[in-house]
């Protein structure tokens, strides 16, 4: 073993945790590296070990014996039991003051119990969310650590080295303490659902509705990357739009199954958001409509049994009318897909505003922003307004208030109301679409039908309700004669 001792180390090498330790040693860092089984260790070694300095190690005691302090390790194994039975490995070989990293996609309570409870043990316990797969592990990711201020100053140089950079500045901050850089990662995952869903419903209308061939459509959508969409999603969209299949000639598009897996983050930011009472319906419908698309059976079933539908050619007959309207249809989907997207984004950081609140976290709104445009998935130039409006004091409560954001939507509202019908008319599903325009028409209602569901609550529970023009709670008696009105107290 190298008698040089490691700034930092990396436990599981697999995909990940190997990307990972070579980004760390192509940037100056020594990098001890451990796994389980010895064999994925060798094999960095040997196929990578030229490319800097790696100190691999066979035990966990020798992992730990060779990290300078205070130790400083990354976890890139396997989410859930693994991950604990490695960090009690860790805690169990380190000493007090030395610092144990959670990389892999933890769901954030987790992180906070396993924070108490490693913090009890006098070590630093830090959750952090890595974006951008294994080629963002490799050649730069977005990262959002959480933890301690104390655990930032030895690990914040050594993310930064690392880490994507955007506009000159690395894709990693300081998001708060245990739990909120991978409640951060989490909301991240959620709006890239709902980014892709948007995407895919623009899609869908232009070939079912202007029948459209994929190729076409990928021309469309690498010119709509030329502009305010412009975005890491929207470019691989063109990309796999304009793939064909090397079998069958036929465009990559068709041969695929129609049904899209998830592995649980989206799920998660809609559970949190539901017990946080926060409305996230864009990524709620993105969620549901990868669901739906998984009811193969259940939609074979509803195909054999004929569910009625309106006539699709009818509703675009006008559209479809001459290239002009061809053209003005697909910039009002153009128009629908930006005013939903910003609704999206819109209900995400008032997610991480409402958790923030809730777990006592300083979120710097503004900051997540910014490292969200390089290394993830949803990296995009409209970042830097999100960015501009969060660190403007005019975006309180949404970021459909400020300025900008406020303008983009009023400017795409007509088109994006006539992409909404258009659609029903046609039969084609826009769940995003429509129920981000109903949040927005929601949000900007000065008076809501919650005073009827309030008023049937208090009559078959006696929920009470306040009035509008007095203080205090009130009950009526529906029972009663005359039906009289009593103050709660
Ligand atoms: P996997 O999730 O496939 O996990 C494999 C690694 O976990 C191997 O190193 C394996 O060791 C180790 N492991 C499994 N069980 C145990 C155990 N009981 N004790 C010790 N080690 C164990 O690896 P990935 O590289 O795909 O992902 C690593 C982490 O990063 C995961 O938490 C994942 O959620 C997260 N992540 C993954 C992304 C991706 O794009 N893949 C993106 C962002 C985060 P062995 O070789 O000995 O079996």
């Amino acid at each position: 073993m190298s008698e040089e001792q490691a700034n930092i180390g990396v436990v599981g090498l697999a995909a990940m945790g190997a990307s990972l330790s070579r980004n760390l040693a192509h940037h100056g860092n020594t990098v001890a590296v451990y796994n389980r089984h010895y064999s994925r260790t060798e094999a960095l070694i040997a196929e990578h070990g030229s490319e800097g300095a790696f100190i691999p190690a066979k035990t966990v005691e020798e992992f730990v014996s060779s990290l300078a302090k205070p130790r400083t390790a990354i976890i890139m194994v396997k989410a859930g039991a693994p991950t604990d039975a490695v960090i009690n490995e860790l805690a169990d070989a380190m000493e007090p003051g030395d610092i144990i990293v959670d990389g892999g996609n933890a769901y954030f309570e987790d992180t906070i119990r396993r924070e108490k409870d490693i913090r009890a043990r006098g070590l630093h316990f830090v959750g952090c969310g890595i974006s951008g797969g294994e080629e963002g592990a490799l050649k730069g990711p977005s990262m959002m650590p959480g933890g301690t201020d104390e655990s930032w100053k030895t690990l914040g140089p050594i993310l930064k080295s690392i880490a994507a950079v955007a506009e000159g500045e690395p894709c990693v901050t300081h998001i708060g303490t245990d739990g909120a850089g991978h409640f951060v990662k989490m909301v991240h995952n959620g709006i890239e659902y709902a980014d892709m869903q948007v995407i895919a419903e623009s899609y869908d209308l232009l070939r079912r509705g202007l029948g459209m061939e994929p190729s076409e459509i990928a021309e469309v959508f690498a010119e709509w990357n030329k502009g305010d969409l412009n975005s890491y999603l929207i470019e691989i969209t063109a990309e796999v739009l304009g793939h064909k299949d090397a079998k069958t000639g036929k465009p990559f598009v068709d041969i695929v199954v129609d049904q899209a897996g998830m592995k649980g983050t989206g799920t998660w930011t809609v559970q949190t958001a539901l017990s946080l009472g926060t409305p996230v319906t864009g990524i709620g419908e993105a969620v549901f409509a990868r669901g739906l698309s998984s009811e193969a059976a259940l939609r074979d079933e509803a195909a054999s049994k004929g569910l009625e539908g309106p006539d699709p050619e009818g509703a675009f007959a006008e559209a479809l009318k001459d290239d002009e309207s061809r053209k003005a249809f697909i910039e009002d989907v153009r128009q629908a897909l930006y005013a939903s997207k910003i609704v999206a984004y819109a209900q995400g950081f008032n997610e991480i505003e409402k958790g923030a609140k809730q777990y006592g976290w300083d979120i710097d709104l503004g900051a997540v922003a910014r490292i969200w445009r390089g290394g993830c998935i949803i990296r995009a130039k409209f970042l830097n307004r999100i960015s501009d409006a969060y660190d403007s004091s005019e975006t309180f409560g949404s970021l459909l208030f400020d300025p900008f954001f406020k303008d983009a939507v009023a400017k795409a509202q007509t088109s994006w109301r006539r992409v909404v019908s258009k659609a029903a008319e046609a039969g084609v599903p826009v769940p995003m679409f429509s129920s981000s325009l109903a949040y927005y028409d929601g949000l900007r209602s000065k008076r809501l039908p919650a005073a009827l569901i309030q008023g049937q609550r208090d009559l078959f529970g006696a929920h009470t309700y306040f009035r509008v023009d007095e203080s205090g709670a009130f009950h009526t008696l529906w029972a009663e004669p005359g039906q009289k009105e009593i103050e709660q107290g």
